[in-house]
């Protein structure tokens, strides 16, 4: 894969053409109800500057991805630029015209999170409402579909997670499950059914591509991972406003325009221990971090923010 085998280059970006949503998670920390798209030029400018760090893959991300108006000349850019082009959705906009759109632009895969059965209090991306959804996909999409089922973050039915990746299964997609953080991005211990279910779903994932056997025991009992982050060198997280951050949940750091950003950026983050990362859930910098497991030790440490000392803290007071 492009950008793989040398450290000095991004596996993936997560980039936010609009910030937007329209729907309202009770969970989520990542969206708005009245930010603007982002101007397209500003976007493909953004995704030059991606393409000139060996981005392997871009994933489009939100808010609500499908609500920007010139997604489809977006996703045909991500290509030019010599990437992998994904796209996170909550999956209501979907219509077989608009899923051959997406095949015509060129993407590569596309992700829906489902969260529980029936729409409730917490969240309306509900397998009843989308169920149609996916049957559209299963019929006219050209590229990757995988599901990701959710626990935790008050999601009340954890069987629900189970009912949604056999569903995702049986339509020939694959099935992830995620487990909702806190607002810092950190883990909370999930109960014993949620447990039970995290572990069953995780053998879901063993046929195909996931195969991270060495955080799941530990984020199912919500214990601390010895584990390398290379958020803001092998994983991106670009704002609407074109600023690079660890991920979704660390805004902030490091906070520095995609304009300046370069390899020396991307060597010092590599290096970079990350005070959160012990109980992180943000699931794709896990599976990223795979490809550098046994390389690069990280010896650069930055003071933690005063929620991830609180958390740290808390750790070590439940182990004594
Ligand atoms: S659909 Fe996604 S971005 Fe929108 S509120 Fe729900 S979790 Fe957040
Ligand atoms: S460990 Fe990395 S991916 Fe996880 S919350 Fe911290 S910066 Fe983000």
């Amino acid at each position: 894969m492009k950008g793989a085998a040398s450290t000095d280059h991004p596996i993936m970006a997560h980039i936010i053409p609009i910030r937007r949503c329209n729907l309202s998670c009770t969970y989520c920390n990542e969206y708005d109800d009245y930010s603007k798209p982002v101007p397209l030029e500003t976007v493909k400018h953004r995704l030059d500057l991606l393409g000139g760090l060996k981005t392997a893959v871009i994933t489009l991300s939100g808010g609500e991805p499908m609500l920007h108006p010139e997604l489809d000349e977006i996703i045909a850019h991500i290509r030019q630029v010599g990437s992998m082009a994904g796209l996170i959705t909550n999956g209501y906009l979907l219509m077989p015209d608009r899923i051959q759109r997406l095949n015509d632009a060129g993407l590569d895969y596309l992700q829906i999170s489902i969260d529980n059965v029936m729409p409730d209090d917490v969240s309306k991306k509900s397998l009843k409402v989308l169920d149609k959804k996916l049957q559209m996909l299963a019929d006219y999409a050209d590229f990757h579909v995988n599901i990701n089922s959710v626990l935790g973050g008050g999601i009340h039915n954890p069987e629900d997670a189970l009912t949604v990746g056999r569903r995702a299964m049986a339509l020939g997609f694959t099935s992830t499950v995620g487990i909702i953080h806190d607002g810092d991005g950190q883990l909370r211990p999930l109960g014993p059914r949620e447990r039970e279910v995290f572990l069953e779903m995780k053998t879901f994932e063993k046929s195909h591509f996931s195969r991270l056997n060495y955080f799941q025991e530990n984020i199912a009992k919500g214990e601390p991972s010895d584990w390398r982050c290379r958020a803001g060198s092998r994983y991106l997280y670009i704002c609407e406003d074109g600023l690079v951050h660890y991920c979704s949940q660390q805004r902030g750091y490091p906070a520095k325009p995609l304009e300046d950003y370069t390899v020396d950026d991307i060597r010092r983050e590599y290096i970079t221990q990350k005070s959160c990362a012990p109980l992180c859930t943000v699931s794709c910098v896990h599976q990223i971090s795979y490809f550098d497991f046994f390389r690069g030790k990280q010896t650069r440490t930055v003071e933690p923010l005063p929620q991830q000392q609180e958390h740290l803290i808390s750790i070590k007071s439940s182990k004594s």
